[in-house]
C-alpha cells in the first residue's frame, strides 16, 4: 500500500457511492466535459473572494465581484458542449451579476462587521495525517476550504463554504449540510488547527432559479469539542478499503442503484456497461485526463 495515500472528500462520497464510479474518476483519472453548473460554481466562487475581502464601497465592490465571475467564465467557457453553453446558467449569466448585487446588499455590512477582512483568506488547501487502521501506515485526508475568516466578537476563526444551486432553499435542502461528510471534515480540520480558537463552519447558500429568482441563506453550523469518535472511524475505514483496492487486494465492485441519479445517467455509463477500459483513447469518450488534487494551487 502507497504511504502516500491522499482521499478527499469528493473521493469518499464517489467511494461510498460507486467504487466502481470511483476507478474511473480517481484511479484512472478520467474526467468528463465541464458542465455548466460547475463552471458558474467557481465564477461565484471567484466574486465571493472579492466580496468577502473587499473594504471598498458597494459600488466598486460590485464591480470587482462581475469582472472577477465574468473572467473565470471567459477562461473556461470553450471547454464547454455547445449545449452546454448554450445552457440557461451561461446565457443567462446576468442572472448572477443580479444575485451579487443582492448578496451585497443582504449580506456586506454583515460580513464587515462580523469578520476582520485583512484576515481573510481564500482557497486553503489542508491536509492530516490518519492511521490506516491495522497497519503502521498512514493516510492523509486532504480538501480545500473556500474561506477561512475570522470573527472579531468571538475571537474564533470559521471556515466559509459558499454553495450555488437552482434548487429552492428549502428545509431539505439547507438540512443535508449539517451532517455532510464535507462539514464533519471541516470541523474535524478546524479543531486540529485552531483548537478552542475554531468556530464552526458557515455554509452560505445562494439559490438562482431559472428565471433569475434569487434566495439566500447562511447556515451557521458549530460542532462539538474533537473526541475521535465514529466520524474518523469510518473515515479511517473507507481510507482502508480505498488503500486495498489500490493496491489490487480487492475488486471495484459496481453499484448499479447510482447508475441514475436526479435524472442523469452515470458519465461512465457506456464503458462500464461492457466492461470496457476507456483509458486507451479518453477523447473518442469524452473523457480528459486530469488528476485533480486539492493540495495544488
Ligand atoms: S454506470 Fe453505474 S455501476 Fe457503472 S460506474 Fe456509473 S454508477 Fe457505477
Amino acid at each position: 500500500m502507497s504511504k502516500q495515500l491522499a482521499i478527499d472528500n469528493s473521493q469518499v462520497r464517489t467511494f461510498q457511492k460507486c467504487q466502481k464510479e470511483y476507478l474511473f474518476r480517481h484511479v484512472w483519472d478520467l474526467t468528463p466535459g465541464l458542465e455548466p453548473w460547475l463552471l458558474t460554481g467557481s465564477a461565484w466562487g471567484a466574486a465571493m473572494d472579492v466580496v468577502w475581502k473587499s473594504e471598498e464601497g458597494p459600488s466598486e465592490t460590485i464591480a470587482a465581484a462581475i469582472a472577477a465571475f465574468e473572467e473565470v467564465i471567459a477562461s473556461r467557457i470553450d471547454e464547454l458542449s455547445d449545449e452546454g453553453s448554450e445552457d440557461w446558467r451561461i446565457v443567462n449569466r446576468h442572472h448572477y451579476h443580479e444575485a451579487l448585487a443582492e448578496y451585497l446588499s443582504q449580506y456586506q455590512d454583515l460580513i464587515r462587521e462580523t469578520f476582520d477582512p485583512a484576515k481573510t483568506e481564500c482557497e486553503i488547501p489542508f491536509e492530516v495525517p490518519l492511521p490506516l487502521p491495522g497497519t503502521d501506515e498512514t493516510f492523509f485526508l486532504t480538501g480545500r476550504m473556500d474561506k477561512i475568516v475570522w470573527n472579531i466578537a468571538e475571537e474564533s476563526w470559521w471556515v466559509v463554504e459558499h454553495k450555488t444551486t437552482g434548487m429552492w432553499l428549502g428545509d431539505a435542502y439547507m438540512r443535508q449540510w449539517s451532517n455532510s461528510g464535507q462539514v464533519r471534515t471541516y470541523g474535524f480540520v478546524g479543531r486540529k488547527r485552531w483548537g478552542s480558537e475554531f468556530g464552526g463552519i458557515l455554509v452560505d447558500c445562494t439559490s438562482v432559479a431559472k428565471k433569475g429568482k434569487i434566495a439566500m441563506q447562511m447556515l451557521p453550523i458549530t460542532l462539538p469539542p474533537l473526541a475521535g469518535g465514529e466520524w474518523e472511524k469510518d473515515m479511517r475505514e473507507i481510507a482502508l478499503a480505498i488503500a486495498a483496492r489500490r493496491a489490487g487486494q480487492a475488486r471495484y465492485v459496481k453499484s448499479s442503484d447510482a447508475c441514475e441519479r436526479f435524472g442523469r445517467i452515470c458519465c461512465y455509463f457506456e464503458p462500464c456497461g461492457i466492461d470496457y477500459d476507456p483509458r486507451q483513447d479518453p477523447a473518442s469518450w469524452g473523457f480528459r485526463v486530469e488528476h485533480w488534487d486539492p493540495r495544488d494551487i
